[in-house]
């Protein structure tokens, strides 16, 4: 067997219910291009940058 050199987590290993509120650590921004890491306190699948983008509107703006 490999061992992981990887940073990928094994599935199947979710926490039961989300008590305290935290998500996956080591998410990604979902945007294309962008590898902010997201914080776990982060429920958005943008980082800071991109989720308030996209609460400003949907219109094109650059
Ligand atoms: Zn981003």
């Amino acid at each position: 067997m490999r061992a992981n050199s990887g940073g990928r987590t094994q599935f199947g290993a979710q926490v039961r219910g989300k008590a305290l509120g935290k998500s996956a650590p080591g998410r990604v921004c979902r945007r294309d291009g962008c590898s902010t890491v997201l914080s776990i306190y982060n429920h958005s699948d943008d980082c800071a940058v991109h989720e308030f983008r996209s609460t400003r509107g949907a219109r094109e703006h650059g």
